[in-house]
């Protein structure tokens, strides 16, 4: 019988890789350990003299720039996709941009334009992959995109991000209702507060990770490996049957209410 877990023979992308602390680097790390294979992206010059070493310790065939608001970049990533492996089997979207002075700021007071590149990269990026990955997913295959529980509740300074996530969190849930008759899975994982570079631009990020550990019911933070397992779980033979789901990674945390 074959090994429901193993990721042997699928291809995909990973969106998000900054540095060794990214939740998409651990994500990608995974996906390798069980034998995917990872096309992976840098932002921009600047970002890839850090991502560059970790795509190719991770043997990725594929490793090209994409800053998602440039147009043609994305589009650029899914051609080469085609053309090296003609189908693919997943996608992991793990970005997310707000201007700073629009997160430092009250929601109440987001300029119309912070708002909109702030939910263009963060959100309707992951639609556009959706529409790419569709056509080089003829028998199927899986959609990830990593929210937070500000979407659903108020989390002191997430502001302008909670609403953008409850729209990414929407969104799983059309698009996992249009693709399903493709058998096209799509999901968000739910991660806790980790100490990203991301989450550096969230004020007072130390007093939410400590209010996590004491807070959430085991006591303690999750980790991007543990995110890296569950995207595993969902991208392989295990997750075949899930769709429109969000899972948490978060030591419980979400359960409190
Ligand atoms: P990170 O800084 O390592 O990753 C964020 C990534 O977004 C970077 O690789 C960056 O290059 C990319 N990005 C920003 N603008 C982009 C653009 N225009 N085009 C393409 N890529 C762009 O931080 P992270 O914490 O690993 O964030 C990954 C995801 O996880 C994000 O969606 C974030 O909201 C989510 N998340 C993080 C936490 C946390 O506490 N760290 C918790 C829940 C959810």
């Amino acid at each position: 019988m074959s090994n429901p877990f193993s990721l042997h023979g699928r291809r995909g992308l990973v969106v998000g890789i900054a540095n060794e602390s990214s939740i998409a680097y651990a994500v990608a790390r995974t996906i390798r350990e069980l034998g995917g294979e990872v096309a992976a992206t840098y932002l921009n010059a600047k970002a890839e003299k850090f991502v560059r070493p970790l795509a190719e310790g991770l043997g990725a065939p594929i490793i090209l720039p994409c800053d998602v608001s440039r147009p043609g970049e994305l589009e650029a990533v899914f051609e080469s996709m085609q053309a090296r492996w003609g189908t693919i089997d997943y996608v992991v979207h793990s970005i997310a941009f707000s201007p700073l002075n629009e997160l430092h700021g009250r929601l109440v007071d987001s300029t119309s334009e912070g708002f909109r590149i702030a939910m263009d990269v963060s959100c309707h990026s992951f639609i556009r992959m959706a529409r790419l990955a569709e056509p080089l997913m003829p028998k199927g295959g899986t959609l990830l995109a990593m929210s937070y529980y500000g979407a659903e509740k108020v989390i002191e300074h997430y502001d302008l991000m909670g609403p953008v996530k409850a729209a990414l969190e929407s969104s799983v849930r059309y698009l996992a209702a249009e693709l399903g008759p493709n058998n096209i899975r799509v999901n968000c994982i739910s991660p806790g507060p980790m100490l990203t570079r991301a989450a550096s631009g969230i004020k007072d990020f130390d007093e939410l990770m400590a209010d996590a550990t004491t807070r959430s019911p085991l006591g303690r933070l999750a980790t991007p490996e543990d995110v890296g397992r569950l995207a595993a779980f969902y991208i392989a033979e295990t997750g075949s049957n899930i769709t429109g789901n969000i899972g948490y990674v978060d030591a419980g945390y979400h359960a409190l209410g």
